[in-house]
């Protein structure tokens, strides 16, 4: 799918900060309201460790996530948290691996401290006919409490992003999945154009989501996190 490329930013979710992947990757560590965060959490609950998980889709770029996930937490979370924010379309099989997806194959039993640590990056795949490839990086571990009562907390996530309308040039909010599948093209839509489109053998455009899954398999979204 092409789209215009412009290196895609996100807020962090302490600060709102808004930056690219590779600098929120960095910014975690000394972003002064995630301390604080830290600092202020009152539960009495012993301290753990909790995993900097860098998520990206494998060919597109743009879709990224940063993770932080409790050590005692299973590989199963990181599926389930992976299907409800980027993948679920009709309950496909999934499964993670290390040295990409022809590689040895991780139990998703294994709890996350057995296996992230530095140089570490896991494949997930999602649906093996129409498949997602997803890659997890270790960034970073911290012992603690933690910030959330959920295994997985979101700290920054890529905005939606930009694309334009095939027809005109104003920012597209649809998807028609003919054009995409049927003509070879983007198949993105403005409003207008979207009213108007023709085409009707996928069903009419596909709202644009937050994910890198939109119009595989039929993927819809609505792309939102779990918790
Ligand atoms: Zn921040
Ligand atoms: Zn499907
Ligand atoms: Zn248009
Ligand atoms: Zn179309």
């Amino acid at each position: 799918m092409m789209s215009r490329k412009k290196q895609s930013r996100g807020p962090c979710s302490f600060c709102q900060k808004d930056m690219s992947n590779g600098g929120l990757k960095k910014h975690f560590a000394k972003c002064s309201k995630r301390l604080e965060a830290i600092n202020n959490v009152k539960e009495k609950s012993k301290e753990q460790e909790f995993y900097h998980l860098q998520v990206q889709d494998a060919w597109r770029k743009e879709f990224w996530l940063h993770l932080e996930i409790n050590g005692s937490d299973q590989l199963i979370d990181l599926d389930d948290y992976l299907r409800s924010i980027w993948l679920e379309c009709c309950d496909h099989l999934s499964q993670f691996s290390i040295g990409g997806w022809q590689g040895e194959e991780i139990s998703k039993t294994k709890r996350i401290k057995e296996i992230f640590k530095a140089g570490i990056v896991l494949t997930h795949i999602y649906d093996f006919g129409t498949s997602s490839e997803t890659l997890i990086k270790f960034v970073d571990m911290r012992k603690g409490k933690a910030l959330s009562k959920y295994p997985i907390y979101l700290m920054g996530r890529n905005n939606l992003p930009e694309v334009f309308c095939m027809e005109c040039d104003r920012i597209a909010l649809w998807l028609c999945m003919e054009c995409m599948y049927e003509y070879d093209e983007t198949g993105f839509l403005c409003d207008v154009h979207a009213e108007t489109h023709p085409h009707d053998d996928y069903g009419d455009p596909l709202s644009l989501v937050n994910s890198p899954r939109l119009g595989l398999c039929g993927y819809s979204g609505p792309a939102d996190p779990p918790y």
